[in-house]
Order: structure tokens, then sequence, then C-alpha cells
């Protein structure tokens, strides 16, 4: 039976690279109706403050993740939190050097670093030369008078390669003497990164690790570890990074670089889902995919060796998909929770305003009716509502160039003209825009440019016949008498 897992350090916000990892990781056990294991990977104590936890938890969530297993529900091999497993690392520390297989290391980082600038001199790859491999008891018990806290590295056979398969990446070979004694526990008694990763993965029973390239090269030493403690190795699959539009890393320059950030930006669950899963993993279909399609469709050995890039577009393409999914009243829903931080206050007084403009109970509805195809994001909901709802406030909204010069082309006498056929026609758009059409003589864009500029401020959006009853009739009256000025 399959087991994956998600294994990230609470370092910062979920990085959009690793919340793929996570999907992928996710979608491989949802495939098979294998488990899929939460564990928070999280020793560096400078670096994990609680807040991280328990935004990536929120984010996981938001991204519809769920696990089987993990620090907030528990599990048959519990903890999930690796600092609360110290003492199981312990007794396999204990293991290693009972059996010669580890030793206390006392170098100091400066005796390290003076090391390692010999070996670059002469252009070998830096590694331990094993200075504290033969210490006697002796010779320990006098640095440790000292004071010195050692670490503790695992003895790597000098001699003999190592095979590492990869479900990515295929078989690698690598030479056991190029590797040098690597440390499995730090001075302070915390375990590397290494270590406790390979150790919680096979205690786990996790079978599958999917994780990111960047962990490629740490690989021959966990399975060192593994072998060395009889315990099992999964199966590897290493996922090519995800990089920006540039080729560079994913940061904030490219417009997003954490789940957090696509949160904010009003982006729907769905949306990224479906984009993330095809980030170097091929679908062959190409609309929107229901989760359990989604994981019917994963296979480890559809994921490409290229790697991904962040694109804006693609992501927008989806949003649109996942937009369309939705109904007139979620999509109103959606917008009335969308918290983001520079619109929420806006989105209220959308709400506020809608109340206050009419009884319709539907105006809501008439109004995501309206504009749901001319939007992607709350944010540019929120602009359509102040365009419809605006009073007084409405002449200080920005109008598109291309709206200003539709309005200083229309004659002036049409301004009356079309405020006063609005008011016989009594709002109907049809009956309006025709007599409006016969005694001005306008038609086609002449005619309908100048009437979207004035009534919304662009030159663009939905259907003016939609927007006309939003708008109101006092309103667009107000606004096609002082379009010239
Ligand atoms: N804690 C590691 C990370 O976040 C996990 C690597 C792994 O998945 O094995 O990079």
């Amino acid at each position: 039976d399959l087991k994956s897992r998600f294994a990230p350090s609470p370092t910062g916000y979920l990085h959009l690279g690793n919340a793929r990892t996570a999907l992928f990781a996710w979608l491989a056990a949802r495939a098979v109706a294998g488990r899929f294991v939460l564990r928070l990977e999280d020793t560096d104590q400078s670096r994990s403050p609680q807040i991280y936890e328990k935004a990536l938890l929120e984010d996981l969530c938001w991204l519809g993740l769920n696990w089987d297993e993990g620090p907030d529900i528990g599990g048959p091999v519990a903890p999930y939190r690796q600092m609360e497993r110290l003492d199981i690392y312990h007794q396999y520390y204990e293991t290693l050097l009972a059996a010669g297989q580890a030793y206390p290391c006392y170098c100091s980082a400066e005796d390290l670093a003076a090391e390692r600038a010999v070996q670059r001199a002469s252009s070998k790859s830096p590694r331990y030369g094993g200075r504290c491999r033969h210490l006697n008891a002796e010779q320990r018990r006098d640095l440790e008078a000292k004071g010195i806290q050692p670490v503790l590295r695992y003895r790597v056979p000098d001699s003999g390669m190592l095979t590492v398969p990869d479900r990515v990446w295929g078989e690698r070979s690598y030479a056991l003497a190029d590797l040098g004694d690597f440390v499995i526990r730090r001075s302070d008694g915390s375990p590397a990164f290494f270590f406790a990763n390979a150790v919680d993965d096979a205690l786990m029973g996790v079978n599958l690790v999917l994780r990111g390239e960047d962990h490629l090269s740490n690989t021959p030493r966990q399975i060192l570890i593994l072998q060395a403690l009889n315990l099992p190795v999964p199966e590897y699959a290493h996922l090519p990074l995800l990089l920006g539009s540039d080729g560079q890393p994913l940061s904030k320059r490219h417009g997003a670089a954490s789940l957090r950030d696509l949160q904010f930006q009003g982006y729907l669950p769905a949306a990224v889902r479906n984009y993330l899963a095809r980030l170097g993993h091929h679908y062959a279909e190409s609309d929107l995919l229901d989760d359990q399609v989604l994981a019917a469709g994963f296979s480890v050995d559809k994921i490409s060796r290229a790697p991904g890039h962040f694109d804006v577009v693609q992501l927008q393409h989806w949003q649109r998909l996942a937009l369309q999914e939705l109904s007139d009243a979620q999509l109103w829903e959606w917008l009335l929770a969308a918290n983001l931080p520079n619109v929420s206050i806006e989105n209220r007084l959308v709400e506020k305003m809608l109340k206050a403009v009419s009884e319709d109970e539907d105006l809501p509805i008439k109004f995501v009716a309206a504009v749901r195809a001319n939007i992607l994001f709350p944010e540019e909901a929120v602009d359509w509502a102040r365009r419809c709802f605006a009073d007084e406030a409405f002449a200080e909204l920005e109008k598109e160039d291309a709206a200003l010069a539709a309005l200083a082309e229309a004659p002036a006498e049409f301004w009356p003209l079309a405020a006063m056929l609005l008011q016989q026609s009594a709002g109907d758009y049809r009956i309006w825009t025709k007599t409006l059409q016969q005694e001005s003589g306008l038609k086609g864009k002449s005619l309908f440019m100048p009437l979207r500029a004035a009534l919304t401020g662009r030159s663009h959006g939905p259907e003016l016949a939609a927007l006309l009853p939003l708008i109101g009739m006092e309103r667009a009256q107000q606004r096609l008498r002082t379009a010239p000025s």
C-alpha cells in the first residue's frame, strides 16, 4: 500500500514550489487509495515560529489537501512533529555508536573552514577529512573536559559505490569515498536534517518520497543511514524545480511566491490545484478537473524532468475556468468572503451600497450575473460595483483614456438628448438606444462607446443592457448630463 508524505519545515509561508510538492504527494496517495502523512520538520528551532506551523496547515487545507496522519490529528506512528521525536532519534544514534558507524567530532567551525579552503585550493570537492575518526576514549574525554560539545558524524565506508534509484531521474551512482563523513547530530543534540528525515520516513512506513530536486544530492547519505540501521528504503521521486518566467528561482518579483500570495490575490483553490497539478506533470485533459479525476490521472511516471515555469497567464486561464463552475449565488458568496487585505473594506462598502440602493433582494445576483464574465478577481468586481453604485463619487473614479476620447467625440447636444430619452423610455434599454439612434443619427460604435464611457468610465466591460438596471435611472441620467464636462 502506497504511503506518501509532505514534510515541510515551517520556516515561512508555504512556497509555491513546496505547495506543488505537497499536491503531487497527495495526488500520488489519492490515486491509489494510499495514505498521506503530514510531518513537521521543526528541528531548526530558531526558524520555526508557531505562526508558520499554523499558517502551513491552513494553507494546505485551503488548497484542498487532507491528510490521514499528522500533527493535528495524530495517527498510528505519532508524534508527527520532529521536536517531539528526539528520544526516538537518540536510540538510533546509540545503535550507530555501538556499532562503530558513528563517532563524535570535535572540530571547530574554524578547523572545518580551513580544511575546506585547502581542499578548494587544490580543486578537490570539499568534504570532511576524518580528523576525529580515530580518536580514542581518552582523547575524547580530554576534549570534552575542555567543554567542547561534539557533533556526531556518520562513518561513510572508504570505498565502494552506491546506486540511487529515482522515479524521475533514473539511477545515479555515487562513489562513497567522495561523500565524506557527514553530521547526523548537531552539537546542541538536535538531529541533522538528513538523519531525522530518513529515519522518520522509515518509521512512519512512508514508501514514496516525493520532494524537490534540491534534495536529490541528500539521497545517497539518507540511503546509507537507512541501510546502516536496517530500516526500509523508500522509493524516491525528485520533482524538478519551480522557476519564475525568467528562469530564476520563484520569488515575489514574479508576482507571487507563496500560496498565500495567490490566496490574497483572490485565486480560487480549484484554479490553483489545476494549475499546479499540470506544472511538470502531464494530463491529457485540458478542462478543469475535480480532485477525483486529478488523482485518477496522476502518475509519478508522468512527471517531467524539465523545470516548471510559473506562468501567470496560465494560472489566470484556470481561474477563468474555475469561476465558470460557480453559480451566481456562489460567486456572490465568494465575493463577500474575499478577505483581501486591500479591498475587504471596499467589499463591505459594496455590500452596504447594495443594501441602501434598493429593496431589491435579487440585486446582488443581478450584479454578479452582469459582471461575472468580466472579472477574474474580487478586486475587479469591487471596481464594477463602484462604477455601478457610486453617486457623486463616480466623478472621482478613474476613467480610461479610450473612454475620455469617446466622451469628447460625441456632439454636445447628444448628452441632454440621451438623458431625456432615457427618461421617456422608462429605463428600457432597447427602446432607449433605438430612439436615441433615430434622433441623434449616431449608430454602432459612435453611439454605444460614448454611452458606455459616460455610464461606466470605461471603454470595455459587461453588456450595457445588464449594467443599466444596476446603475438605475437617476444615476444614469446624472452621469449622462455631466458627461461632457
Ligand atoms: N523538511 C524538508 C524540506 O522542507 C523536507 C524534504 C523532504 O521532503 O524530504 O525541504
